[in-house]
């Protein structure tokens, strides 16, 4: 490969110990631990690992950190209940509901359920709404994920074609929002870039993507992106993880990292950076309830 690596491994590193300092310093002031409770119901295995993930992260940052176990027949009431209780404890700053939930729960009913102050995955349709008026309460922590990948490694995506192949409402669509609104001090994340988004009914996927001088790819299909699809220079993100004969792999062929000039990897791209800035949110909660 000949491109640079976007590292979100080492990236990752950095951010956590930003994050680790901050919370000590709370911690010298006599304020209480950021705190996140976070959720699972069931036994869905790549859930279970995720949560071990953020558990783990939050607690090598110094971050205070809860996980409950719910049986796969949990009810809703069960669930909403336990989701009151994290909403009122004052020692909770971030509730992480893992999703998906089995059938039995309505999804949605559970995301409005979080107090949209503890709402540090960004799903409720209130932080949704502040998102997409330009007023951030919290980036969602895959997009925000991918904004600091690119401007950290030195990629500004101001004025930039930038294409973004997906428009699901936890990726694509919160990541197009961010990169094209304007960049103010209330919304730092701003990319000023003109933005294409792809999904399954657009006409010729590879002659959207030529456009990108930067290109995203969240579409959960191994390897879509191929090096005749790309221009010689052009950034591309990999936001896919998919299970092929038990390796993950992305959503771009490995041939793209002989033509970009940056690719990130998967795994070691992305995803360290989403768990990174889910600590980031927990923060800012605990900076904004206790002060
Ligand atoms: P999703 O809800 O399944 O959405 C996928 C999107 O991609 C949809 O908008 C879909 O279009 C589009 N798409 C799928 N196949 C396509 C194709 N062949 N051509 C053009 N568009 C296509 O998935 P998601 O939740 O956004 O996640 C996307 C990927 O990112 C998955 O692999 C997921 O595991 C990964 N992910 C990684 C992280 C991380 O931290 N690394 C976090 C979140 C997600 P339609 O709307 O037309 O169906």
């Amino acid at each position: 490969m000949t491109a640079m690596r976007l590292d979100g491994k080492e990236l990752a590193k950095v951010m956590r110990a930003e994050v680790a300092a901050r919370v000590a310093d709370r911690t010298r002031a006599g304020k209480r631990l950021p705190g996140l409770a976070a959720v699972i119901v069931g036994e869905n295995p790549a859930s279970q690992v995720y949560v071990r993930n953020k558990h783990k992260a939050c607690q090598d940052a110094g971050l205070a950190s809860w996980v409950h176990h719910l049986p796969a027949e949990t009810s809703q009431a069960q669930l909403l209940d336990l989701v009151a209780r994290f909403n009122a404890d004052p020692q909770v700053h971030g509730i992480l509901v893992q999703l998906p939930l089995p059938r039995q729960i309505d999804e949605d009913a559970v995301i409005r359920a979080v107090a949209p102050a503890k709402d540090v995955d960004c799903f409720h349709p209130e932080n949704l709404g502040l998102l997409a008026s330009g007023h951030p309460r919290y980036y969602p922590c895959t997009p925000h994920g991918v904004v600091q990948l690119l401007r950290r490694n030195g990629v500004e995506p101001a004025g930039k074609e930038v294409v973004i192949v997906g428009r699901s409402n936890i990726v694509g669509k919160p990541l197009a929002l961010m990169l094209a609104q304007k960049r103010t001090p209330a919304n730092p994340a701003g990319g000023d870039a003109t933005v294409t988004i792809a999904h399954t009914r657009t006409r010729d996927l590879a002659a959207v993507c030529r456009r990108a001088e930067i290109l995203i790819v969240a579409a959960g299909s191994p390897r879509i992106v191929t090096a005749d699809m790309v221009v010689p220079g052009v950034v591309v993100v990999d936001v896919g993880t998919n299970s092929v004969n038990g390796k993950l792999v992305g959503d771009v062929h490995e041939g793209v990292g002989e033509v970009a000039a940056a690719l990130s990897p998967v795994p070691g791209g992305v995803g360290p950076m989403t768990i990174t800035l889910l600590l980031v949110n927990t923060l800012t909660a605990a900076e904004a309830i206790d002060g």
